[in-house]
């Protein structure tokens, strides 16, 4: 079975996305863990996470994925960015392991603000140290950026640099942004098997433990990340179903991040790679 699902809103709780989620064909969900541009996170429920697990359950919903605001920068120049991001990476993952420990939190490496990318990828480490706990039950997903500006992670080098500096690296893993990896340069059009035997190489295959499935409204190495709907960009619905369908990550949880007008978007989506999954598994 495909596991997939969509970015859905926190707003009305946990349970209300385990509804929705299943309202869409989802077997899976992402979140992000509060206003996505930061501020504070809503107290948890211990209600909400009550119903929220059994309606998982029925909904055959086992993996989720939560990801911090899209504004936090370790790899700042300034010194207060780098604390904020420091503090609330510590109090998400504090949250996951009260509400939802074993699952998987995303974020964003960094961006180096002309700081250089030695620089940043020293400060995004050293911020991981300080966060990551020998005996914490969240996996850490660093996601694979297009290279904008100067965000850090928009090659496998770069994330395997981090990575390399982390001390507690068996609750680290990446999470794959098609859109982001064809904006960065990598072809996963033509040359899938290649682009995946480069991950393997520089990252390790055993690390990458979610995709963000997108299509781009831009053409490869353009750094825009830019997401489209699935089959409207330049990535096309044959390479993302094929990427769905290969062995080495068939079994690996799916999430959509595509412009919709309506939920029913997602669904639209969902049905049609699930239509189109039978990877061919050893
Ligand atoms: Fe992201
Ligand atoms: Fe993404
Ligand atoms: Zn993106």
């Amino acid at each position: 079975m495909l596991t997939i699902g969509c970015h859905l809103s926190c707003s009305k709780g946990y349970a209300n996305m385990a509804r929705e989620a299943a309202s869409l064909g989802g077997t899976t969900f992402q979140f992000f863990t509060r206003n996505p541009r930061g501020g504070k996170a809503k107290a948890l429920d211990p209600h909400d996470l009550e119903a929220f697990a059994a309606l998982a359950a029925d909904a055959g919903i086992e993996r989720i994925l939560a990801h911090a605001p899209y504004t936090l920068n370790p790899a700042s120049s300034k010194e207060q960015t780098r604390e904020f991001a420091l503090m609330t990476l510590a109090d998400d993952l504090a949250r996951m392991e009260e509400a939802t420990p074993g699952q998987l939190y995303n974020m964003h490496p960094g961006s180096h603000v002309g700081q250089g990318v030695e620089v940043g990828i020293e400060q995004i480490a050293e911020a991981l140290n300080a966060v990551l706990k020998p005996d914490m039950t969240t996996t850490l997903l660093l996601e694979t950026m297009a290279g904008k500006g100067s965000e850090i992670g928009g090659t496998f080098e770069e994330l395997a640099a981090i990575i390399e500096r982390v001390n507690h690296d068996e609750h680290v893993g990446v999470c794959l942004d098609t859109c982001h990896i064809w904006d960065g340069g990598y072809d996963i059009v033509e040359d899938l098997d290649g682009v995946l035997e480069e991950f393997d190489r520089i990252i390790g295959l055993d690390r990458l433990r979610a995709i963000h499935l997108n299509d781009s409204l831009n053409v490869r190495a353009s750094h825009k990340d830019r997401h489209a709907r699935i089959g409207e960009g330049h990535i096309g619905f044959e390479a993302l179903s094929a990427i769905t369908n290969h062995p080495k990550l068939a079994h690996l949880p799916f999430y959509l991040e595509t412009p919709q007008d309506e939920l029913s978007g997602y669904a639209e989506e969902i049905a049609a790679l699930r239509a189109a999954y039978a990877p061919v598994l050893s």
